[in-house]
């Protein structure tokens, strides 16, 4: 309706924010966040992107972007029990579908209709390549420099081998979260039109801001809410009053 009306949009109308999450699940969020303990694989047993390239939270949109480019639009997180143990599961794992598991990596590939061999041989040679290998990067918080060595695409972080069953999977597709696009705002919420110029009376907050490109910023989706509802209110009760 505003664009309707002349107002500017603003922000990638292409994009979204992807989030990585459990296709099996019926929840809102169920969010798959574990994988950088173990690996991603593709339909065809195969990775195909850094699973650990930073802290998680700066990192998974990308991480995500790349397990929709797969066949399928589908990836799997592959693990031990062992590495599936971290401090805060119900943060790591929002869904409330439990993970795929087998004694066997053979065993997990026919659940998950993977090629046994292809995801034994993955695997393997993941394992070898996590040589105790450090990117020199270490920060407590959000990473651990455990890399590998010798392999492609190297994981830079949590390459620790997967080794101990049962092994077990979670399936991961990219989810909308919110779309990129909306409209162009002044800094005190007022919606402005092609040539710059504000339209009276007309205000934007939350969703209806249009603010991302490429990739979002981390927990700033509730606060455009927050921050810029709360200046379009005051600047309207504000100008009712005048
Ligand atoms: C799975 C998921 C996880 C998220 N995680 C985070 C997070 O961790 N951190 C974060 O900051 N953000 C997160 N977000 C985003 C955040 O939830 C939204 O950005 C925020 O809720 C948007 O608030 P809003 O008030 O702008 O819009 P909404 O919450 O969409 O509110 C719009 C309201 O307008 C109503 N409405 C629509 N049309 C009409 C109409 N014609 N007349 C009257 N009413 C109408 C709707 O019913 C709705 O209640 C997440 C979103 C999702 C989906």
């Amino acid at each position: 309706m505003a664009l309707a009306i002349g107002a500017a949009p603003c922000g990638d109308f292409g994009s979204f924010h992807a989030s990585p999450m459990d296709p099996r699940s019926d929840r809102a969020g169920p969010s798959i966040y574990i994988y950088p303990q173990g690996i991603l694989v593709n339909q065809n047993g195969q990775r195909f992107v850094d699973e650990g390239p930073g802290p998680t939270d700066e990192t998974y949109e990308n991480v995500t972007r790349e397990i929709n480019a797969q066949p399928g639009g589908i990836a799997y997180a592959v693990l031990d029990t062992t590495l599936a143990k971290v401090k805060h599961p119900e943060s790591v794992v929002r869904s409330e579908v439990p993970p795929y598991q087998a004694d066997t990596l053979a065993g997990l590939a026919a659940q998950l209709k993977i090629d046994a061999d292809a995801l034994e041989a993955t695997v393997a040679a993941y394992n070898k390549a996590c040589a105790s290998g450090t990117n020199g990067v270490y920060n407590e918080a959000d990473t651990d420099g455990l890399c590998t060595r010798g392999i492609s695409p190297r994981k830079s972080n949590w390459a620790r081998p997967i080794a101990k069953p049962p092994y077990i999977a979670y399936p991961i597709i990219s989810s909308i979260v919110l779309t990129f696009g909306g409209l162009r705002a002044t800094p005190d919420a007022r919606v402005v039109n092609q040539q710059g110029d504000v339209i009276p009376g007309l205000y934007a907050a939350g969703e209806t801001l249009g603010l991302y490109y490429r990739s979002y910023t981390g927990a700033t989706s509730v606060l455009k809410g927050l921050v810029f509802g709360r200046i379009a209110g005051k600047d309207a009760a504000e100008s009712l009053r005048g």
